[in-house]
C-alpha cells in the first residue's frame, strides 16, 4: 500500500518520561507506516533544553508559527527535586507556558467520549469544552518572599508620567506576594477565539471569573468579554448561541447540573484546573485532548495529562505497565487533520480521522488500559499493556485500510 503523502511539514516536539515513549511507539507503529510525512523534530526533552539553555523550546515555537501545524509530546515543567532528579542548570520555566506565550493562544481542551465509559457527573453527556486563556497571570507572575517587616508597593511609571503608587501591603512580619499582569490584546484576541470557537462548534458559551472580589483585574476581563460578545450578538443569535458571564464558584457548581455540551471560558489558572476536573468526571485524564489555536491560526496539538511520572518509574524498573495513550494518540490525530485541512488534502484529513476511529472501536471493544478497567461497562476481563493497546490500534487501523 502507498503512503499517503503529506504536502506541507508538522512540526513534532518530543517530551518527557512515559509520555516519551509512547509517543515514540505511536510514531512508530500508527503514523509512519501509513503516512509520507516531513516532520520538523524538535527534542524538548527536559534533559535538551538544559543542554540548550532552554533556546530550544523558542525554536520549537517559531517553528509552529512557520509551518502553522504542532504536535507535542508532554513535557517536565521542572522544579526544585527534578533539578536534582536530572542534575539540570537550573528551574526551567514551563516549555507549554513560554509556547503560549510566543503563540498568544487560547488552548480548548475537549474530553474524548465514548459509548461504553458513563462520565462520574451523572448528567453530563456531551464533552464540556474547557477554553483556557493561555496568556498571563499566575504564569507570568513574579514573585517575591518578604523576610523583614516593610512596605511592598506596586509602582506603575508611564513613559511621561505621572507615576502612581499602590500599597500592596505594609508587612509587619515574613510573608510572601506576587505581582501579575495580562493585556488587553491577549484577553481580546482569547474572547474572539472563544466566540469562534462557540460559534463553528454551535456551543453556548460560558466566561466565569471572580469579579465581585477583583473588581478591576477579573472586571477587566468580563468587560472585555462582553464587549466581544456584543460585537458578534448578530451571529451568536443567529446561530442560537447564548454568551453567559457567571461568577466562578457559581459556574462551578451549575457545571455539575449540566448535560455538557458547552464551551466554558476561563482565565489561565482556572482553566489549568477545572479542564483536570472535568477531564477526571468524564473518566481519565488520558482521555482529554488540547489543541492551542494562535489568533494567527497556528495550531498545536497535545495531550492535557502531563509525563505520568509513576509509570514512567515502573517502567524504569522493568515492570509491564498500562498507561492510557488515547490523547496523545489524538494529539497525532488533531495536527494530521489539521495539516489536511490547512493544505487542502482530504486524504490526510480522513487518515486522521481513521487513526480515532480505530482507537474509540478499541475502547468500545473493551480493549483498554488499566485507568479505564473500572469505568467501562461491562467491566473487561483484563486490561492491555501500553504497548498492548497500540498494537491493537494499529491492527484495527490496518484493517480499514
Ligand atoms: P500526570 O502526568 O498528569 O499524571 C498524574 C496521574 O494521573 C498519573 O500518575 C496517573 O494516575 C494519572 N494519569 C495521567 N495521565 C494518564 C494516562 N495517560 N494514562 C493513565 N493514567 C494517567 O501528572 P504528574 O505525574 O503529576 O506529572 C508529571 C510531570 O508532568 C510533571 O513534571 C509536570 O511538570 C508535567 N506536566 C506536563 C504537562 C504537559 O506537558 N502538558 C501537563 C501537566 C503536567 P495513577 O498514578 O493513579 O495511575
Ligand atoms: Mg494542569
Amino acid at each position: 500500500m502507498a503512503k499517503i503523502q503529506v504536502k506541507t511539514p508538522i512540526v513534532e516536539l518530543d517530551g518527557d518520561e512515559m509520555t516519551r515513549i509512547i509517543w515514540a511507539m505511536i510514531k512508530e507503529k500508527l503514523i509512519r507506516p501509513f503516512l509520507d510525512v516531513n516532520l520538523k523534530y524538535y527534542d524538548l526533552g527536559v534533559q535538551k533544553r538544559d543542554e540548550t539553555d532552554d533556546r530550544i523550546t523558542t525554536e520549537s515555537a517559531r517553528a509552529i508559527q512557520h509551518y502553522g501545524v504542532g504536535v507535542k509530546c508532554a513535557t517536565i515543567t521542572p522544579d526544585a527535586e527534578r533539578v536534582v532528579e536530572y542534575k539540570l542548570k537550573k528551574t526551567w520555566p514551563s516549555p507549554n507556558g513560554q509556547i503560549r506565550s510566543i503563540l498568544d493562544g487560547t488552548v480548548f481542551r475537549k474530553p474524548i467520549l465514548v459509548k461504553n465509559v458513563t462520565p462520574a457527573v451523572r448528567s453530563w453527556k456531551k464533552p464540556i469544552i474547557i477554553g483556557r486563556h493561555a496568556y498571563g497571570d499566575l504564569y507570568r507572575g513574579v514573585e517575591l518572599v518578604v523576610d523583614k517587616p516593610g512596605k511592598v508597593e506596586i509602582v506603575y511609571r508611564p513613559a511621561g508620567g505621572p507615576e502612581t503608587r499602590l500599597l500592596l501591603h505594609d508587612f509587619k512580619g515574613p510573608g510572601v506576594v506576587m505581582g501579575i499582569h495580562n493585556l488587553e490584546k491577549s484577553i481580546r484576541s482569547f474572547a474572539r477565539a472563544c466566540i469562534t470557537y462557540a460559534l463553528s462548534e454551535k456551543l453556548p458559551l460560558w466566561f466565569s471569573a471572580k469579579d465581585t472580589i477583583s473588581k478591576t483585574y477579573h472586571a477587566y476581563f468580563k468587560d472585555i468579554f462582553a464587549a466581544e460578545a456584543a460585537a458578534q450578538q448578530a451571529q451568536l443569535e443567529q446561530a442560537g448561541i447564548q454568551y453567559r458571564y457567571m461568577l466562578i464558584d457559581d459556574a462551578a457548581a451549575q457545571m455539575m447540573k449540566q448535560a455538557g455540551g458547552i464551551l466554558w471560558a476561563l482565565s489561565n489558572y482556572d482553566g489549568d484546573v477545572f479542564s483536570d476536573v472535568v477531564a477526571a468526571g468524564f473518566g481519565s485524564l488520558g482521555m482529554m485532548t488540547s489543541v492551542l489555536v494562535s489568533p494567527d491560526g497556528q495550531y498545536e496539538f497535545e495531550a492535557a495529562h502531563g509525563t505520568v511520572r509513576r509509570h514512567y518509574y515502573e517502567h524504569l524498573k522493568g515492570q509491564p505497565t498500562s498507561t492510557n495513550s488515547v490523547a496523545s494518540i489524538f494529539a497525532w490525530t488533531g495536527g494530521i487533520k489539521k495539516r489536511g485541512e490547512l493544505d487542502g488534502t482530504p486524504e490526510v484529513t480522513r487518515f486522521g480521522a481513521q487513526i480515532e476511529k480505530a482507537v474509540i472501536a478499541c475502547i468500545e471493544a473493551g480493549i483498554v488500559t488499566k485507568d479505564l478497567v473500572p469505568l467501562i461497562e461491562p467491566r473487561p476481563a483484563a486490561h492491555q499493556t501500553t504497548e498492548g493497546f497500540i498494537d491493537a490500534v494499529a491492527a484495527r487501523l490496518r484493517d480499514m485500510m
